[in-house]
């Protein structure tokens, strides 16, 4: 999920007069920068979210030292340009691609730079009203209405799992095309989170299933609902406590959402599956971890949103993707 203020400046800001920094490891084995900018050394590597942040990072960097440096040295240009178009062939392409076809066109190359081909959504729903859309319940979705209620400026977005579905409220149309990479990276890299987590022995849609359900059932109960009640109350004259009662309506919740699950992303269950103990498996726990304890954003968990784990890689993951474009696009 993306609540964005939406704004212009990436990358620009304030020129420093002097500086030596040292950058260690990937993707840059040293570089030295001085006003003047001597010499400037980038290694290409693999196309992980990590290291396309460092890269942003890097070329920020730059930029903020020597606002324009990139686009007026020849040198740094045509080496940024031959990097970029290394590790994002598409960008060449997306550059020239006309208003009208950009989002598509955008969304279906992300996915297929993210290895998200055949399990993500098929495309960016945008126009809905998103709390709406996604069959949000609750203090959240009362916090999106009035923040939309509140500021025409904001832009909000889901995506949700249970649905399988990313959709954009009908600001999204409006903005440029940078605002909108970021928007389609940050949600995609939420559906690689939970594709991960599908993959994964032992978690898989059922854990994911299961959570929904956790969630269900204590709306379910905290509403007082007349049916609930007189379920639980005929399971305690059975002589089942408190506890069993709760797991028995878990566990049939459960199975029912993980059928549904189960046809949604009918293809993400086809790909290999990542084992418990691999790296990938240990990273999907930590999703999964990191699912369990999500809270939509509303304005008094802010903190709480921002720093879940799933945020924490989707917000610089996007600034990074939409960073990289928009230097790229600068360039002759
Ligand atoms: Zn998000």
């Amino acid at each position: 999920m993306l609540v964005s203020r939406i704004q212009n400046n990436y990358y620009y800001n304030k020129p420093v007069s002097k500086c030596t920094p040292h950058f260690e490891g990937n993707p840059f084995r040293k570089i030295h920068i001085r006003p003047e900018v001597d010499k400037v050394t980038l290694r290409k590597n693999n196309s992980n979210p990590k290291s396309i942040e460092k890269l942003y990072r890097f070329l920020k960097f730059i930029n903020d030292m020597q606002p324009g440096l990139i686009i007026r040295d020849e040198k740094i240009s045509s080496k940024v340009k031959t990097l970029l178009e290394i590790k994002f062939p598409f960008f060449k392409g997306l550059k020239n691609e006309p208003e009208v076809s950009f989002t598509q066109k955008a969304y279906d190359e992300m996915v297929e730079f993210m290895e998200l081909k055949g399990v993500a959504p098929k495309k960016i729903e945008t126009g809905e009203e998103v709390a709406e859309a996604l069959n949000l319940k609750g203090n959240s979705a009362d916090a999106w209405r009035e923040l939309k209620a509140g500021n025409e400026n904001i832009c909000i977005v889901g995506y949700n799992y249970q649905f399988g579905r990313i959709v954009c409220d009908p600001l999204f149309p409006t903005l440029d095309k940078y605002q909108k990479l970021y928007i389609i990276a940050h949600e995609l890299l939420h559906c690689k989170q939970h594709v991960a987590i599908i993959r994964t022995e032992g978690l898989g849609t059922k854990a994911l299933a299961n959570n929904i359900a956790r969630g269900n059932v204590s709306i379910v109960l905290k509403s007082g609902n007349k049916i609930a009640q007189a379920y639980i109350l005929q399971m305690l004259k059975k002589g089942m406590t408190a506890d069993e009662i709760l797991r028995k309506i878990v566990n049939n919740a459960t199975v029912s959402i993980e059928k549904d699950l189960n046809g949604i992303h009918a293809n993400a269950l086809e790909l290999p599956k990542f084992k418990k103990n691999s790296k990938e498996g240990r990273q999907a726990k930590k999703y999964f971890n990191a699912v369990k304890v999500y809270e939509r954003w509303n304005p008094v968990n802010q903190k709480k949103y921002r720093s879940n784990r799933l945020e924490k890689e989707a917000y610089p993951y996007g600034e990074a993707v939409s960073g990289l474009f928009k230097i790229y696009s600068a360039l002759k």
